[in-house]
């Protein structure tokens, strides 16, 4: 397990406190009030805009539905409070691609509250609360004309914003949860959370200690959108803290931003009070109130979570703990498996032992990228069969990688492979002793030696008859035919 302690290079040891809030672009075809589209990425500038977004003087918001009832299932999915009565709230502030000089969000009465998630070793981790909110546009620089120019494609996406309480140690902690949510949200198609797209961002506070002490001054990084340099700017940060309070210096209240080119995190701005938002409830919008129906029938609508999906590997496909888990940490690569699990001719729990294996031992190795299973060259179907030929003996083990890798290489299914490259199993018991009598006659002395008791020479004999048969024989029969074999020879002798 990761060490929750921090050595200074005074070596005095230091805990660090960490808080995250997640915003997560919720997956809908249109906006949070508007009727413009929210698939917005790639899209020319300002094509994805409607005059609500645009703030239009007079444009009124309509709450889109859909987007509520995704903000439900994931609060549900982290077994949050579901409030009747949420309220829409305006955040003000002034920027150049905030048209309205506020942001509609949720302050006091937010939509969810009192979440947890578990993590792998047991520890929980408090959810304080699940809001949505609109997303504000992107501005941009051009360098050539020195001008700043602003794209509203992003403003009025509809976001989620996940806040945790400051209940993480380490950033290895910050980084399960980060991938946790992020699977949560692709199993319930709440958000593809894909970070590159900017659909899933992280704001991080820290802090750090001398243990016994009060929690140090809260630091916060903004907008990190790679969990790779989320990683990099926490470890950074706590080390960076440490060493101010051992040089006696300060750490202030702050924003910082990562530069993931230096690897190193630097202020954008100093906090020396909180933000004053001058938050009060959009008078636009009615108060958003939820019967209890309404949320029970959206509970009862709820896909399998990946907890559940890995209790279920367990308990009905017999799959180890182990397996199970890593079939179910990433949707794709349960919806894989599920599906293979599907075409299995002999359903039963070796052939679901041997679909786990299949997957995570060969095909996570030539896999770049797991999310990208569902696209690659081998389909749950032809693993399956693949499966199938080892079970009913047409394959033998070392065949059937070579299968697999040709199975890769040109995405055609097993079978074909088979027939095109002649790699089908030998099961001619006769053909298969014709080998063993060469091999036995090739190799004299050491049969003298085996028939004199040393019975580890029984490996040698298989692996030569296994290159005579040029793979294609099944090992184990083999084996069987060499022992009846040398039985004879014994007793003749
Ligand atoms: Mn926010």
């Amino acid at each position: 397990m990761e060490s929750k302690e921090f050595i200074s290079s005074k070596g005095r040891i230091f805990r660090a406190m960490m808080g995250l809030e997640i915003h997560l672009q919720i997956k809908t075809q249109r906006k949070l009030f508007s009727p413009g589209p929210s698939s917005i990425f790639g899209a020319e500038p300002n094509s994805c805009v409607s005059f609500v977004d645009a703030g239009f003087p007079g444009m009124l918001p309509t709450l889109n539905e859909g987007c509520v009832k995704k903000a439900i299932m994931m609060g549900l999915g982290l077994g949050g409070m579901i409030n009747p009565v949420s309220v829409m709230e305006r955040k003000h502030y002034f920027y150049r691609d905030l048209p309205d000089g506020y942001q509609r969000s949720q302050n006091r009465y937010p939509l969810v509250e009192n979440g947890k998630y578990v993590l792998k070793s047991g520890k929980e981790i408090r959810i304080q609360r699940l809001h949505i909110e609109q997303d504000a546009g992107k501005s941009i620089y051009d360098e050539k004309t020195g001008t700043c120019l602003v794209d509203l494609n992003r403003a009025g996406v509809g976001l989620m914003e996940i806040v945790s309480e400051p209940d993480f140690e380490t950033p290895d902690e910050v980084v399960e949860y980060v991938k946790s949510i992020r699977n949560l949200a692709r199993y319930l198609d709440t958000s593809d959370g894909d970070m590159e797209k900017g659909q899933l961002r992280v704001d991080a506070n820290i802090s750090v200690s001398l243990p016994g002490d009060p929690a140090g001054r809260r630091v916060e990084l903004k907008n990190m959108n790679s969990v790779r340099f989320l990683n990099q700017a926490l470890v950074y940060e706590i080390q960076r803290q440490i060493e101010c309070i051992e040089a006696d210096e300060m750490v202030h209240q702050e924003t910082r931003s990562f530069d993931p080119v230096k690897g190193t995190t630097a202020r954008l701005r100093l906090k020396e009070n909180s933000d004053d938002y001058r938050y009060f409830p959009d008078p636009d919008m009615p108060d958003l109130r939820l019967s209890e129906e309404y949320i029970l029938a959206i509970a009862q609508t709820m896909p399998e979570l990946p907890s559940q999906k890995k209790d279920r590997f367990i308990r009905d496909l017999a799959l180890s703990e182990y397996d199970a888990s890593i079939l179910s940490d990433c949707y794709e690569v349960s919806v894989f498996f599920d599906q293979c699990v599907g075409s299995l001719k002999k359903p039963e729990p070796q052939s679901y032992k041997w679909v786990a294996n299949w997957i995570v031992g060969s095909l996570f190795a030539l896999l770049p990228d797991k999310e990208a299973i569902g696209s690659c060259p081998i389909t749950p179907g032809n693993l399956a069969q693949l499966i199938h030929c080892l079970q009913e003996g047409s394959l033998s083990s070392p065949l059937a990688k070579e299968v697999f890798q040709l199975m890769w290489d040109t995405g055609k299914d097993p079978l074909h492979i088979m027939q095109e490259r002649g790699l089908v199993q030998v099961l001619d018991l006769d053909t298969i002793q014709g080998w063993i009598d060469e091999v036995l006659q090739d190799s004299p002395q050491q049969l003298q030696q085996y028939l004199g008791g040393k019975e580890k020479l029984l490996t040698y004999f298989v692996g030569q008859t296994m290159k005579k048969a040029q793979g294609k024989a099944n090992p184990s029969i083999i084996q069987e035919l060499l022992l009846k074999t040398f039985e004879e020879k014994k007793k003749s002798v």
